[in-house]
Formats: C-alpha cells, sequence, structure tokens
C-alpha cells in the first residue's frame, strides 16, 4: 500500500492504543477523533479513575475547598474508547506490536501512544516510609490521605523538599494553621528551579508566613512509635523534630520501568523523541508507530541549544498530546514539530508565580520589572547574551511578551523600557543555580542533554 493509503486505512480502521489515562492520554485520545481517526481507541490507565486534573491537588484540594473527587477533567468532546483502567501496562511488544498488561492480557496496536507521565520519588528508606505519618502527593488518593491528616489538625507536619509541590504543601498548611517545617538541602526554595536570586525572595516569602523554614539540612531518619507511627524525624545538623506527618516532595520518576527490554529509548530521564513525539529505539533510530507524549518525554528543542528537554509542566501534557496525536494518524509532509514555549504557574503563599523558558539554563538574571524586595516582579534570565527564560511573581499578564522575547533570542541585558523599572533593573546579577551535580528537588524543566554531573562511558579493555 502506498504511504498515503495506509494512513488512509489507519485512519479508517487502524487500532490505536494509548497507555496512560491522565491528562496527556485524553487530550490525544480528544485531538484523534477531532483528526477524524474512527478505528479503535483503547485507553490503559492503572489508576482505577477517569482522567482527572492534578495541579489543584496541592491547592484546592489540600485547603479542603474542592473534594478529590471533583478534579476531573472537563472532556471538549466524546472520544468512543475503551477504558481498561484500574490495569498497568506491564511490558511493549515492539515486533509484535502489543502492550502486555498486568492481567496477563495483551493488546494489539498499530499506532501507540505512551503517556504514562511521573511518580512521586518515594522516601528512600522503605521501613520509614511505610510509618503512619509519611505521606507523598501525586495521586487524587494521596490529595485524599493528605488532605484527611492535615482537617485532623497534627501537631507539626514536615515537608521535605522544597521544589514546587513542596513549597504549594507548605502553604496549605499554614493557610490551615498547621504548623510546619520545610527541610530543603539546597540553599533556598525553588533554588534548582528558579535561581539563588528568586529562591532567596521565595525564603523571605515561606518564613513571614510562619514556615520553620530549614535550608542547607537534609532529612537523615523518620522515626516511628512501636505502632508504627511516625513521631520524630533527625536532621543532618543534628536536630530531632517532634512530627506526626511527613510529606517527602523529592520531585519525581518517570514512569519508564514497564519498558525495560522493550528496545525503545526508555530510562530514568524518559523516553526520547524526535520533535514529532515519534519515540527513538535503542539504536538512535526513530519508530514511526511508536509515540510519547506528556511528563514522560523528552524532545529536542531548537530554542534551547537542541537539548532534549522533559517538562512537567501541564501546558506542555496537553499541546505535546495534540502534535502527537495529529502526527500519528498524519502522512510524513503533514507531520508538526513540538515546539512549545516551557510554561509553568504555582500559587504559594498567596502569590502567582510563573514561568516561561528554560530558567535553570540561566547565568544571569535582571529584574526587569517591580522589585525583589516587595515581591512583586519580573525577571528576566540570560544565557551567553541572550534572553532564555523569565519569571514573574505576581506579573502573569507580562509572560507572553517574554516569551516572544525568548522566541526572538533577544539580546540580554534586555534594553527596552518597561512598565515599573526599578534602580535594581540596571545590572544583571548572577541567577545563583546551583551546580547542577547536586541535586535539588525543585526544577520542573530538566535539561536531559549534556550536564557536567553526567557519567561518561569508559572503554575498558578485557584482559586476556
Ligand atoms: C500536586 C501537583 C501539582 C501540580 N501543579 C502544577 C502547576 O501548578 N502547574 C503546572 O504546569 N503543572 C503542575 N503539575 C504538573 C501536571 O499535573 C503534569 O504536568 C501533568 O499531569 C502531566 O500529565 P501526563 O498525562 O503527562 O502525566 P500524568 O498526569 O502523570 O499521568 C500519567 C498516568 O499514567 C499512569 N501510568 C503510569 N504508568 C502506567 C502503566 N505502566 N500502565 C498504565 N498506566 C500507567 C499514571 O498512573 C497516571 O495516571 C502538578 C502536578 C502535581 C502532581
Amino acid at each position: 500500500m502506498a504511504g498515503d493509503d495506509a494512513v488512509r486505512a489507519l485512519r479508517r480502521d487502524g487500532r490505536i492504543v494509548i497507555v496512560g489515562a491522565s491528562l496527556a492520554g485524553l487530550r490525544a485520545a480528544e485531538q484523534l477523533r477531532d483528526e477524524g481517526f474512527t478505528g479503535s481507541l483503547t485507553v490503559i490507565g492503572d489508576e482505577p479513575y477517569e482522567p482527572y486534573d492534578r495541579p489543584p491537588l496541592s491547592k484546592q484540594v489540600l485547603l479542603g475547598r474542592v473534594r478529590p473527587e471533583d478534579t476531573g477533567l472537563p472532556r471538549r468532546r466524546p472520544v468512543d474508547a475503551h477504558w481498561r483502567l484500574g490495569v498497568a501496562a506491564t511490558g511493549l511488544d515492539l515486533d509484535g506490536k502489543r502492550v502486555l498488561l498486568a492481567d496477563g492480557d495483551a493488546v494489539e496496536f498499530d499506532r501507540l501512544l505512551i503517556a504514562t507521565g511521573v511518580r512521586s520519588r518515594p522516601w528512600p528508606h522503605e521501613t520509614e516510609a511505610a510509618l503512619d505519618g509519611v505521606h507523598v502527593l501525586r495521586t487524587r488518593d494521596d490529595a485524599a490521605r493528605l488532605t484527611r491528616r492535615l482537617a485532623g489538625r497534627p501537631r507539626r507536619v514536615l515537608v521535605i523538599g522544597a521544589g514546587f509541590t513542596g513549597s504549594e504543601i507548605a502553604s496549605a498548611c499554614r493557610e490551615r494553621g498547621v504548623a510546619v517545617t520545610v527541610a530543603e538541602r539546597g540553599a533556598a526554595p525553588l533554588v534548582g528551579a528558579l535561581g539563588g536570586v528568586v529562591g532567596a525572595v521565595a525564603a523571605d516569602l515561606q518564613r513571614d508566613h510562619g514556615v520553620d523554614l530549614r535550608c542547607g539540612i537534609m532529612v537523615t531518619a523518620l522515626e516511628g512509635d512501636p505502632a508504627g507511627r511516625l513521631r520524630r524525624a533527625h536532621l543532618s545538623d543534628g536536630t530531632v523534630l517532634d512530627v506526626d506527618v511527613a510529606v517527602v516532595a523529592l520531585g519525581a520518576v518517570r514512569n519508564t520501568a514497564w519498558l525495560a527490554g522493550s528496545g525503545l529509548a526508555a530510562g530514568p530521564r524518559g523516553i526520547a523523541c524526535d520533535a514529532g513525539c515519534r519515540a527513538f529505539d535503542v539504536h538512535g533510530i526513530v519508530t514511526d508507530d511508536v509515540f510519547a507524549a506528556g511528563d514522560v518525554a523528552r524532545t529536542p528543542h531548537p530554542l534551547f541549544g537542541y537539548q532534549f528537554i522533559s517538562l512537567e509542566h501541564w501546558g506542555n501534557a496537553v499541546e505535546q498530546a495534540a502534535i502527537a496525536a495529529h502526527n500519528m494518524v498524519s502522512p510524513g509532509p503533514e507531520r508538526r514539530p513540538h515546539l512549545w514555549m516551557p510554561a509553568f504557574w504555582s500559587s504559594q503563599f498567596g502569590v502567582n508565580i510563573k514561568s516561561v523558558g528554560v530558567p535553570s539554563m540561566a547565568d544571569e538574571l535582571l529584574v526587569t520589572q517591580g522589585s525583589l524586595a516587595e515581591r512583586r516582579f519580573v525577571a528576566a534570565y540570560g544565557y551567553r547574551g541572550r534572553v532564555i527564560a523569565a519569571v514573574g511573581f505576581d506579573h502573569a499578564k507580562w509572560m507572553g511578551f517574554y516569551a516572544k522575547l525568548i522566541e526572538e533570542a533577544a539580546p540580554f541585558p534586555p534594553e527596552f523600557p518597561a512598565v515599573d523599572r526599578r534602580p535594581e533593573g540596571l545590572r544583571p546579577v548572577p541567577a545563583g543555580f546551583p551546580d547542577p551535580a547536586l541535586p535539588t528537588h525543585g526544577a520542573s524543566v530538566t535539561l536531559t542533554g549534556h550536564s557536567p554531573s553526567e557519567r561518561r562511558v569508559v572503554f575498558t579493555p578485557s584482559r586476556a
């Protein structure tokens, strides 16, 4: 069959399988039907629920304003899919074009979309992680458990890790009047994502809201009582804290373990894809029937030196799923690249934080509007003389403007006249990102190309 005929046949009565029944999976299913795909569509998800929205879990749900079960994602159209929920995909047979399931079943496909996202990085000590009172926050069930715990008025909550999720949890605790300690290994909250200058503002914000913030500190052990309830936490400076709840917010792990041995280029950094969302195999050859989208995918981006970027961003999952779905049922010349401008938001301690671009790539920043001291500002981030990112605290409306500067590779420091430019907007300062070899917990954008901490393969000849 000629290429176009094959695509027409696929659109008419092909078999498409999506693994991951969440934001990217749902949006891809909707887009496939929008594109005129009339074949069979199967969506496999290991959670028992229909797709729901995660950002409210650390915000409105923890505050008790929205029930976890009321976070279902709105449907843009009927998708006429066969939903296989509550069953995990356990393997991929690339040659046989089959997804293997935990219940022993196998589902055949002509095209596969992998949208398995990430999960919370667990507390490394299993017995301590199992203590009653130790939580993570990724799923609707996690949020339900933690919300119940906060409603029970614990004496003190310990949040381990001050990335975006940890900081939002601390914020919710304070808003509920619950005492909270935040332990962060880095020099400030959000330091891995936004750097030390903005991190210092985040630290002041936390302390002003009554958070007992401890930076440069690691939690070395969690201790329980004989009944298995969390009682104490031991810190690297020798301090022992009495706590009855600990939330482990140490970032995320990509859900790729089920692809081990499949022949796909999938690992701890995600699934490597081309800009059209087609997954690479282990030889670096692009597949034409397996696609990936959302938090689990990593794709090269020309704006950021063609480095592979993985994003834990809501908007990226939506856009990438739409591109992947379009490309899955389109002939080669009609395929589109996914060149989304990274954009993220967070709300914590009454402040709306927005970022565009990749701040962690920057070496310098300049406060172009407002003032750090007032915690209302825009900081433009520079990398080798061009604008690479911007972060706004309560300045959301300007982010589109800065996104355009990043797209145009506008010179840094930017010289345009800005609304509310202050004296601190005259001279760039070092952005203050930690050494990339030191793990931090905050980055929701990861450049997965070369990093100084990366281990390289060394050829060691065998001895005869
Ligand atoms: C608490 C919280 C707050 C957030 N806040 C923000 C925010 O303020 N702003 C923002 O931009 N982003 C935020 N995010 C990130 C955003 O929610 C994610 O980027 C988005 O959910 C990614 O969608 P996804 O479909 O790629 O992956 P996910 O939503 O992670 O979904 C993947 C799905 O696949 C399932 N799965 C995994 N492995 C398998 C398997 N083997 N078989 C079957 N199913 C499997 C998972 O259980 C999950 O249901 C937040 C995330 C969390 C957890």
